[in-house]
Protein backbone atom coordinates (compact mmCIF):
# COMPACT_ATOMS: atom_id res chain seq x y z
CA UNK A 1 0.00 0.00 0.00
CA UNK A 2 1.44 3.32 -1.05
CA UNK A 3 1.73 6.01 2.28
CA UNK A 4 -0.83 8.77 2.21
CA UNK A 5 -0.95 11.82 4.47
CA UNK A 6 -3.94 11.99 6.52
CA UNK A 7 -5.01 14.11 9.45
CA UNK A 8 -7.12 13.10 12.84
CA UNK A 9 -8.97 14.73 14.78
CA UNK A 10 -8.62 13.48 18.69
CA UNK A 11 -11.26 15.07 21.40
CA UNK A 12 -11.45 13.82 24.91
CA UNK A 13 -13.83 15.22 27.48
CA UNK A 14 -14.56 13.05 30.22
CA UNK A 15 -12.29 11.20 32.72
CA UNK A 16 -7.90 11.90 32.86
CA UNK A 17 -8.39 14.07 29.39
CA UNK A 18 -4.87 14.58 28.79
CA UNK A 19 -3.82 11.08 29.39
CA UNK A 20 -6.41 9.55 27.00
CA UNK A 21 -5.39 11.25 24.41
CA UNK A 22 -2.27 10.55 24.86
CA UNK A 23 -3.06 6.55 24.95
CA UNK A 24 -5.33 7.05 21.94
CA UNK A 25 -2.25 8.77 20.07
CA UNK A 26 0.29 5.75 21.38
CA UNK A 27 -2.73 3.28 20.13
CA UNK A 28 -3.09 4.73 16.79
CA UNK A 29 0.43 4.28 16.17
CA UNK A 30 1.88 0.75 14.80
CA UNK A 31 4.26 -0.01 11.59
CA UNK A 32 0.63 1.15 9.42
CA UNK A 33 0.84 4.44 10.77
CA UNK A 34 3.46 6.63 11.84
CA UNK A 35 2.71 10.21 13.88
CA UNK A 36 4.68 12.99 11.79
CA UNK A 37 3.48 15.80 14.42
CA UNK A 38 0.62 16.67 16.83
CA UNK A 39 -1.19 20.11 16.93
CA UNK A 40 -0.81 21.92 20.26
CA UNK A 41 -3.96 20.97 22.70
CA UNK A 42 -6.62 23.56 22.70
CA UNK A 43 -9.69 23.19 25.40
CA UNK A 44 -12.94 23.84 24.51
CA UNK A 45 -16.57 24.45 26.19
CA UNK A 46 -18.83 21.20 25.73
CA UNK A 47 -21.19 23.35 24.08
CA UNK A 48 -24.90 21.72 24.26
CA UNK A 49 -23.61 19.26 26.62
CA UNK A 50 -24.99 19.61 29.96
CA UNK A 51 -22.78 19.45 33.19
CA UNK A 52 -20.07 17.54 30.86
CA UNK A 53 -16.52 18.61 31.27
CA UNK A 54 -14.56 21.34 28.71
CA UNK A 55 -13.21 19.61 26.02
CA UNK A 56 -9.13 19.01 25.20
CA UNK A 57 -8.67 18.82 21.30
CA UNK A 58 -5.93 18.84 19.31
CA UNK A 59 -4.76 17.04 15.92
CA UNK A 60 -2.38 14.49 14.98
CA UNK A 61 -0.69 14.72 11.21
CA UNK A 62 0.14 11.03 10.02
CA UNK A 63 1.49 9.05 7.49
CA UNK A 64 -0.28 5.41 6.70
CA UNK A 65 -0.76 3.01 4.86
CA UNK A 66 -3.98 1.81 5.82
CA UNK A 67 -6.93 2.53 3.83
CA UNK A 68 -9.57 5.32 4.19
CA UNK A 69 -12.06 2.33 5.92
CA UNK A 70 -9.06 0.95 7.85
CA UNK A 71 -7.93 3.71 9.28
CA UNK A 72 -11.34 4.49 10.38
CA UNK A 73 -11.65 1.41 11.74
CA UNK A 74 -8.58 2.20 13.73
CA UNK A 75 -9.71 5.10 14.96
CA UNK A 76 -13.33 2.98 16.09
CA UNK A 77 -11.61 0.27 18.03
CA UNK A 78 -9.15 3.46 19.59
CA UNK A 79 -12.57 5.00 21.09
CA UNK A 80 -14.10 1.79 21.79
CA UNK A 81 -10.65 0.87 23.64
CA UNK A 82 -10.83 3.54 25.84
CA UNK A 83 -14.74 2.99 26.68
CA UNK A 84 -16.36 5.33 25.09
CA UNK A 85 -20.36 4.71 25.62
CA UNK A 86 -22.13 5.47 22.11
CA UNK A 87 -25.66 6.48 22.77
CA UNK A 88 -26.72 10.12 22.76
CA UNK A 89 -24.96 12.48 20.15
CA UNK A 90 -24.34 14.06 22.67
CA UNK A 91 -23.18 12.21 25.45
CA UNK A 92 -19.76 12.86 27.30
CA UNK A 93 -16.84 10.80 25.30
CA UNK A 94 -13.73 9.76 27.01
CA UNK A 95 -12.06 10.13 23.35
CA UNK A 96 -13.34 10.74 20.06
CA UNK A 97 -11.36 10.21 17.00
CA UNK A 98 -12.53 11.90 13.14
CA UNK A 99 -10.50 11.72 10.16
CA UNK A 100 -10.18 15.01 8.42
CA UNK A 101 -8.61 14.41 5.55
CA UNK A 102 -6.82 11.48 3.67
CA UNK A 103 -4.59 12.26 0.98
CA UNK A 104 -6.30 14.89 -1.37
CA UNK A 105 -9.38 11.99 -1.28
CA UNK A 106 -13.03 12.81 -1.57
CA UNK A 107 -14.97 9.98 -0.47
CA UNK A 108 -18.87 9.69 0.26
CA UNK A 109 -19.54 6.28 1.97
CA UNK A 110 -22.13 5.32 4.20
CA UNK A 111 -19.87 4.80 7.16
CA UNK A 112 -17.04 7.74 6.34
CA UNK A 113 -17.29 11.27 4.50
CA UNK A 114 -13.99 12.52 4.21
CA UNK A 115 -12.88 15.64 4.28
CA UNK A 116 -14.42 15.21 7.44
CA UNK A 117 -18.30 17.27 6.61
CA UNK A 118 -18.35 19.35 9.89
CA UNK A 119 -14.76 20.10 9.51
CA UNK A 120 -15.23 24.10 8.57
CA UNK A 121 -17.59 25.17 11.24
CA UNK A 122 -15.47 23.65 14.03
CA UNK A 123 -13.60 25.82 15.72
CA UNK A 124 -12.03 23.45 17.97
CA UNK A 125 -10.86 21.15 14.45
CA UNK A 126 -10.13 23.83 11.92
CA UNK A 127 -7.53 26.31 14.88
CA UNK A 128 -5.36 23.67 15.69
CA UNK A 129 -4.91 22.14 12.29
CA UNK A 130 -4.15 25.58 11.36
CA UNK A 131 -1.34 25.57 13.98
CA UNK A 132 0.53 22.63 11.67
CA UNK A 133 -0.45 22.47 8.47
CA UNK A 134 -2.05 26.11 7.39
CA UNK A 135 -0.92 25.63 3.67
CA UNK A 136 -3.20 22.49 3.36
CA UNK A 137 -5.95 23.04 1.15
CA UNK A 138 -9.54 21.24 1.93
CA UNK A 139 -11.80 21.80 -0.72
CA UNK A 140 -9.98 24.28 -2.75
CA UNK A 141 -9.50 26.50 0.59
CA UNK A 142 -6.26 26.62 2.35
CA UNK A 143 -6.43 25.84 5.99
CA UNK A 144 -5.37 29.39 7.17
CA UNK A 145 -8.06 30.89 4.75
CA UNK A 146 -10.45 28.92 6.45
CA UNK A 147 -9.08 29.20 10.18
CA UNK A 148 -9.52 33.18 9.11
CA UNK A 149 -13.36 33.08 8.63
CA UNK A 150 -13.98 31.08 11.41
CA UNK A 151 -14.67 33.28 14.73
CA UNK A 152 -12.43 31.64 17.62
CA UNK A 153 -15.46 30.94 20.34
CA UNK A 154 -14.97 29.50 23.63
CA UNK A 155 -11.49 27.87 22.36
CA UNK A 156 -8.26 28.43 24.55
CA UNK A 157 -4.56 27.02 23.57
CA UNK A 158 -3.52 24.80 26.76
CA UNK A 159 0.06 24.52 27.77
CA UNK A 160 -0.68 20.75 27.78
CA UNK A 161 1.68 18.82 24.72
CA UNK A 162 1.37 15.20 23.01
CA UNK A 163 4.49 13.39 22.76
CA UNK A 164 4.99 10.73 20.06
P1 LIG B 1 -18.72 13.29 15.56
O1 LIG B 1 -17.30 12.85 15.82
O2 LIG B 1 -18.87 13.96 14.23
O3 LIG B 1 -19.31 14.10 16.66
P2 LIG B 1 -19.40 10.52 16.01
O4 LIG B 1 -17.99 10.30 16.47
O5 LIG B 1 -20.47 10.20 16.98
O6 LIG B 1 -19.61 11.98 15.49
O7 LIG B 1 -19.67 9.71 14.66
C1 LIG B 1 -19.18 8.43 14.55
C2 LIG B 1 -19.46 7.86 13.16
O8 LIG B 1 -19.20 8.81 12.15
C3 LIG B 1 -18.49 6.73 12.89
O9 LIG B 1 -19.07 5.50 13.28
C4 LIG B 1 -18.23 6.79 11.40
O10 LIG B 1 -18.83 5.73 10.70
C5 LIG B 1 -18.85 8.10 10.97
N1 LIG B 1 -17.95 8.93 10.19
C6 LIG B 1 -18.22 9.45 8.97
N2 LIG B 1 -17.19 10.16 8.50
C7 LIG B 1 -16.20 10.10 9.46
C8 LIG B 1 -14.87 10.64 9.55
N3 LIG B 1 -14.36 11.39 8.56
N4 LIG B 1 -14.16 10.36 10.67
C9 LIG B 1 -14.69 9.61 11.65
N5 LIG B 1 -15.93 9.08 11.64
C10 LIG B 1 -16.69 9.31 10.54
MG1 LIG C 1 -16.20 11.00 15.80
Amino acid sequence: MPVTRAYVALGSNQGERLRLMQLALDFLSSHELSIVQVSPIYENRALGMAEAEDFLNAIAEVNTSLSPINLLDRCLLVESEFGRVRGKEWAPRTIDLDIITYGHEVIQHPRLCIPHPRLTERDFVVHPLNAIAPDLVICGQRVSDIAQSLPIDELTLTDYCLHF
